[in-house]
C-alpha cells in the first residue's frame, strides 16, 4: 500500500527545495532586490493614490459655489482624500506585493541561515502560521498609515488655509501648489515603513532558519561606522540564545494575532539613543527580553549571524567579553598565564613597533621586548579585554602617575598569543571602531601568587 502522507510530504519537500534554490540563486543580490521591490510597491502605490487624491480633491473644490471655504467643506475634502489614501484604498493597492514579498523575504532570511550552516531549511506548519501573521502585520501598518499619520498632515494643511480665511479659489490654488510637498512627506513615511517591514520580516525568517537548522546561539552584527546608532553599537558582538529570539518573535506575533498594537510594540521594543546608552555596560543576560532581535530602530542595518565559538579556553574569555562581562578571578589568572607565553609575531613586526614607539623610550630592542614581557607579568598593572577587528585582545596597562601622564600599554592578541605592541600614550583604551570596548578584569595582585 502507498503511504499517501509520505508521498505528499516528499513532494512538498521537493517543491520547497526548488523554491529555496530559486531564492539562493539571487544570493547576495536577493536582499537588495526584494527590499527594493517592497519599497517600490509601497511608494508607488502611495504616489499613485496621492495623485488621484489631488485630482479628486481639486474637482470637488471646483464644484463648490464661490465664496469662503467653511469647516463643512474641509470635512468634505478630507473624506475625498481618505477615499484615495485611507486604509482600504492603500491596502487594496499593495495587498498582492505585501503578501508575496513578505513570503519571499521570510524565506530569504531562512535561506541565508541555511546557506551559512550548510542545511536546507524546510518550512513547517508553524512557519506558515507565522508567515500569515507577518503578512497581516505588514499590511496593518500600510492600512494604518492614514489614521496614524497622513490624515494629520493633510488635516493640518487644510486647517491652516482655513484659518487664513481664503476664498475657495485661493484655496484651490494653494492646495494644488502645496499638495506635492505634503505628498512627499507621506512618501518618506512609506519608505520607512517598507524598510521596517523588510528588515523585520527577514530577521523573523532568520529565526526560523536557526530553529530549523538547530543553531542555538547567534551573534549580533552591527554595521560599524559613523552612522551606527547607540543601540546597535551596544548590542554589537553580543551572543544571544536563539530561544530568546524565538520567544520575542512569539510574543510579537501573539500580539499581532490579538490585534494588540501596543503589545506588539512592547514585544519588539525600539530604543532611542538615550535609553540605549544605558545598555552600554549591561551584561547580555541583564538586557530586557523585548530587546533581542534586530531591527532595533528605523533604518537599522544590524543583523544576526550563527555564533561559532572559538575552541579551547579562549572561547569562554571571548564569550564573556562579547557579553560585556569581566572574567572571574580564576579565569583571569588563566588568561594571564596564557598571555605570558605570547611573543612577537615575527622580528619585522617587532622592529616596526620598536621604531615607531619604542626607540626613544627603551633604547634597544632587547629592552623593548623585556619591558613588554615585564608589563604582562608584573602584578601592579591592570588587565583589560576588548574585541578589535573581530579578535580578542588583552590589554596590559600601567596607568600614568596622574590622568595627564601617559600610560604604558602592551596589547596581546589572545588567540594568536602574539604581542602586538608596547607603547606609552595618553587617552582612551578603546576607539569607536572596536567591536567591544575595553572591559577591566579582576587582575591586580593575581600574578604574584601565580609566579611563586
Ligand atoms: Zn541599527
Amino acid at each position: 500500500m502507498v503511504d499517501m502522507a509520505a508521498v505528499e510530504n516528499a513532494f512538498a519537500h521537493v517543491i520547497e527545495r526548488r523554491h529555496l534554490r530559486a531564492v539562493l540563486i539571487k544570493d547576495a543580490d536577493a536582499w537588495a532586490a526584494l527590499y527594493g521591490e517592497l519599497q517600490d510597491a509601497y511608494t508607488r502605490a502611495f504616489a499613485t493614490a496621492a495623485q488621484e487624491a489631488l485630482k479628486d480633491a481639486l474637482d470637488r473644490m471646483r464644484d463648490l459655489p464661490p465664496g469662503t471655504f467653511g469647516q463643512a467643506d474641509a470635512t468634505h475634502i478630507m473624506g475625498v482624500l481618505e477615499g484615495r489614501l485611507g486604509a482600504e484604498a492603500l491596502s487594496g493597492l499593495v495587498n498582492g506585493p505585501v503578501i508575496n514579498l513578505t513570503d519571499a523575504l521570510m524565506r530569504l532570511g531562512a535561506a541565508e541561515v541555511g546557506t551559512s550552516v550548510g542545511v536546507d531549511i524546510a518550512f513547517g506548519r508553524p512557519d506558515f502560521d507565522a508567515l500569515k501573521l507577518i503578512q497581516k502585520d505588514n499590511l496593518h501598518w500600510v492600512a494604518n498609515s492614514w489614521n496614524a499619520r497622513n490624515n494629520t498632515i493633510f488635516r493640518k494643511a487644510l486647517d491652516d488655509y482655513f484659518r487664513e480665511g481664503m476664498t475657495r479659489e485661493q484655496l484651490i490654488q494653494r492646495f494644488a501648489e502645496e499638495f506635492p510637498a505634503l505628498a512627499a512627506k507621506g512618501k518618506v513615511y512609506f519608505e520607512l515603513l517598507a524598510d521596517t517591514a523588510a528588515t523585520k520580516t527577514r530577521e523573523m525568517g532568520r529565526v526560523t532558519g536557526y530553529e530549523r537548522a538547530g543553531v542555538e546561539y547567534v551573534q549580533i552584527r552591527a554595521h560599524l561606522d559613523h552612522r551606527t546608532s547607540e543601540i546597535c553599537r551596544n548590542m554589537h558582538g553580543r551572543v544571544i540564545p536563539v530561544r530568546r529570539l524565538s520567544d520575542q518573535r512569539d510574543n510579537y506575533l501573539d500580539a499581532v494575532r490579538r490585534g494588540d498594537v501596543l503589545g506588539a510594540k512592547d514585544a519588539w521594543a525600539w530604543q532611542g539613543d538615550k535609553a540605549a546608552a544605558k545598555l552600554q555596560d549591561a551584561k547580555t543576560k541583564d538586557i530586557p527580553a523585548n530587546i533581542a532581535s534586530p531591527p532595533y530602530h528605523a533604518r537599522c542595518r544590524t543583523i544576526t549571524v550563527a555564533y561559532l565559538p572559538t575552541s579551547g579556553a579562549a572561547s569562554e574569555w571571548e564569550r564573556s567579553t562579547f557579553d560585556r562581562e569581566p572574567l572571574s578571578r580564576k579565569a583571569t589568572a588563566a588568561l594571564i598565564e596564557h598571555c605570558k607565553a605570547a611573543s612577537w609575531r615575527d622580528a619585522k613586526s617587532m622592529a616596526n613597533h620598536y621604531d615607531k614607539h619604542g626607540k626613544a623610550l627603551w633604547g634597544t630592542r632587547e629592552a623593548y621586548n623585556a619591558a613588554a614581557m615585564d608589563l604582562i607579568r608584573r602584578g601592579d598593572r591592570d588587565v583589560y579585554l576588548s574585541v578589535r577587528g573581530g579578535r580578542l585582545k588583552a590589554l596590559f596597562v600601567r596607568p600614568g602617575a596622574s590622568a595627564r601622564k601617559s600610560a604604558e600599554f602592551a596589547v596581546v592578541d589572545v588567540i594568536g598569543q602574539d604581542i602586538e605592541t608596547l607603547h606609552r600614550r595618553r587617552g582612551a583604551l578603546s576607539t569607536p571602531s572596536d567591536d567591544v570596548q575595553a572591559i577591566k578584569q579582576p587582575a591586580r595582585g593575581i600574578t604574584k601568587w601565580l609566579s611563586k
